[in-house]
């Protein structure tokens, strides 16, 4: 029996110690929090009921680390505990049971409920209101010192002693630094066109940005930080809510939405009234922060070791559906990565139909043991397709053979190849058909050459062995492609003017289109504007390229690689002779007309995409900012705009601009 309890000790810890790898280390999870809580709980539990088979290295000793070697090591003031979790209302009244008890029956007390934002913890500490230092939780008692990045988060105040004078001379506060959803929608988006795999899920993305080596490209990821929790020997108050207060007079982006009640009654109305409201927020949230309010109080009641007795988290159950996985498909892209992805039975979630989930990579399908026929539950987190989470073993079939990954590629037959820093397997066929067609789609894309093709066409002309490579395009004839189905002279008409357009478009747009791995819009704008010929480019070394703004040794790397290949060398010779841009136009600002102007651009444009619309607002002077607020001049309106969106405008008084209106002002 005493065996049988160690041996299960045992296996919880390593599968823990496993997750936390999966999580902190791969960035990359294959269980849901709740279900990883739900281990660690078990395990307490026993470590509880059996002491005798404690250990110090134990998950639950710790809460997780996330330390970088990179980064000096700073030792908190104060140690950073994290909360004890529940998913469960009966065990938020055990909670309050136990304060009560604590404290004694006529005890008056209050709690603070707050929204538990999704991201990753930070305690700043402030001398005579400057900040001073910066560092992550990383294993509550010592953290990284992320000073330089934290001062690029506009929501931290650098100094507050233009704000108010009233301050402590010395305090910490607390927070989480986060990523609005937009903006991480956003990064993987440009991330996949980048041929990378996209980023889990905000809190992985905010935690990756605050410990860039670089501030500049920490600046750039937009990050912002919600600070509730103040620490000091002179605090101002005995409140915990008056001293979040004061803290906001002093300039500190503290939560909205924290409320302070009197009962557990009134916290569970904020639970309720929150699991729905969350989804109308620009951030994630996972659940609710409930704390005790009086200090004093806080103090007598202390912390179990890893965990304070005065607050708790309440996580909201992530929505998820069970169903049947029918087949997986394995797709190719054009840098020749292979996906596997999940077909199911359709199933509603979230008011939505859900037919196909992502499944990731080999190690992800091989954690999950999912088969064909399995019962799988699907859930959908920041990402745009749902992800299969875990499989139901109860309705598993006694004919159930574990899923065998593919070998070869399923479109040309090659062997697949697996270097040991990827997650996924490759097809390294140049000549793979769905690679040759993605590389020519991902070059006639909009935010590329913006050629009028779509990939219909794109298919047809590969098919008929007009195009292999992207130079080819500029070769086609007319008689080619009017051999093409559904081709007739005005349409063939059209496609030679466009090809012949987008001779024009500028260098930085073709670099991103020759599709160099990892080398996304961004990046390629990087490149262009630094070495200004793709001659320049083409002969640089390793050190003056990981010298550019936001290149790293991997896309350094890749970029050398692309011009040692003979082939790519040809085909940009052949580019060339067509007469594509490979060099940079310095074109002046086209105008002051609107210059410091700052504009906020939303919904879809008639004339123009909003890359190009943005771009003449940056050529003209104005500025682009993502989100409205105070000081933005103009509201710039497209079709499609959300009726919340103009509440907000219209609560500042923002100018209201239509797409000519803008065109009108800088004629
Ligand atoms: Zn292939």
């Amino acid at each position: 029996m005493k065996s049988e309890i160690k041996e299960k000790i045992e296996f919880l810890r390593a599968e823990l110690h496993r997750h936390n790898h999966n999580y902190y280390v791969l960035s990359t999870s294959v269980i849901s929090d709740y279900e990883y809580d739900m281990l660690l709980k078990e395990l307490a539990e026993l470590e509880t009921k059996y002491p005798e088979f404690d250990a110090p290295d134990s998950p639950t000793k710790r809460v997780g680390s996330d330390i970088n070697k990179e980064f000096s090591q700073v030792r908190h003031k104060y140690p950073m505990l994290s909360l004890g979790n529940t998913y469960n209302i009966g065990e938020l009244r055990d909670f309050d049971g136990r304060i009560r008890r604590f404290l004694g029956e006529n005890a008056d007390y209050q709690y603070v409920c707050e929204l538990k934002y999704d991201g990753t913890a930070i305690s700043l500490n402030y001398k005579n209101g400057k900040l001073a230092q910066a560092v992550t939780r990383g294993d509550g008692e010592q953290g990284d010192n992320v000073t330089d990045n934290a001062r690029t988060i506009r929501t931290i105040p650098q100094d507050i002693s233009a704000f108010s004078k009233d301050f402590p001379a010395e305090f910490e506060i607390r927070g989480e630094v986060l990523m609005p959803r937009k903006v991480f929608d956003n990064l993987n988006i440009e991330r996949t066109e980048a041929g990378e795999s996209p980023m889990a899920n905000p809190r992985n993305a905010a935690s990756g940005a605050l410990k860039l080596q670089n501030s500049a490209q920490t600046a750039k990821r937009k990050l912002d930080a919600f600070l509730y929790f103040m620490m000091s020997e002179n605090l101002p108050t005995n409140s915990h809510y008056d001293n979040l207060q004061r803290a906001k007079s002093w300039g500190f982006k503290t939560p909205d939405h924290t409320r302070r009640v009197n009962t557990i009654d009134e916290v569970f109305e904020f639970i309720n009234y929150w699991d729905t409201a969350r989804k109308d927020l620009e951030y994630d949230i996972d659940g609710i922060v409930i704390k005790v309010d009086d200090l004093t109080l806080q103090e007598r009641l202390g912390a179990t070791g890893k965990s304070p007795r005065w607050a708790i988290s309440y996580k909201f159950k992530a929505e998820e559906a069970c169903t049947k996985l029918l087949s997986v498909d394995f797709q190719v892209g054009r840098t020749g990565a292979i996906t596997p992805v999940a077909n199911l039975e359709p199933v509603q979630l979230a008011g939505t139909v859900v037919k196909r989930a992502s499944l990731h990579n080999a190690d992800v399908m091989r954690a999950l043991d999912v088969r064909i026929g399995d019962s799988v539950y699907v859930e959908k987190g920041g990402e745009i397709i749902p992800k299969i989470t875990r499989i139901e073993p109860s309705l598993r079939t006694a004919e159930s053979v574990e899923f065998q990954y593919a070998t070869h590629c399923p479109e040309c037959g090659t062997e697949l190849v697996r270097s040991d820093e990827e997650a996924n397997h490759y097809c390294p066929n140049p000549n793979c058909p769905p690679q040759i067609k993605g590389k020519i789609e991902h070059f006639v894309g909009r935010k590329a050459m913006d050629i009028n093709m779509g990939e219909a066409t794109v298919k047809a002309l590969f098919d008929a062995g007009y195009v292999k490579t992207i130079a080819d395009l500029y070769d086609l004839s007319r008689e080619q492609i009017l051999k093409l189905d559904g081709f007739k002279e005005k349409s063939a008409q059209n496609l030679l003017e466009s090809l012949g357009e987008s001779k024009l478009v500028p260098f930085e747009r073709v670099l991103f289109g020759i599709g160099i791995r990892f080398v996304g819009a961004t990046v390629a704008k990087n490149l262009a504007k630094a070495f200004k010929t793709i001659d320049n480019l083409a002969n640089a070394d390793l050190e003056t390229l990981t010298h550019i703004d936001e290149i790293g040794e991997r896309i350094a790397q890749s970029v050398i690689d692309f011009f040692k290949n003979e082939e790519n060398r040809i085909i940009i010779n052949r580019l060339k002779s067509a007469g594509l841009q490979f060099e940079i136009v310095e074109t002046e600002s086209a105008s002051d007309k609107l210059k410091g102007a700052s504009i906020v651009l939303s919904g879809t444009f008639a004339k123009h995409s909003r890359d190009e619309l943005k771009a003449i607002i940056e050529r003209n002077g104005g500025k682009n900012v993502s989100s409205v607020s105070k000081s933005t001049d103009y509201f710039l309106a497209g079709d499609k705009v959300g009726p919340s969106k103009f509440a907000k405008v219209n609560e500042f008084g923002i100018k209201i601009i239509s797409e000519d209106d803008l065109l009108e002002m800088v004629k």
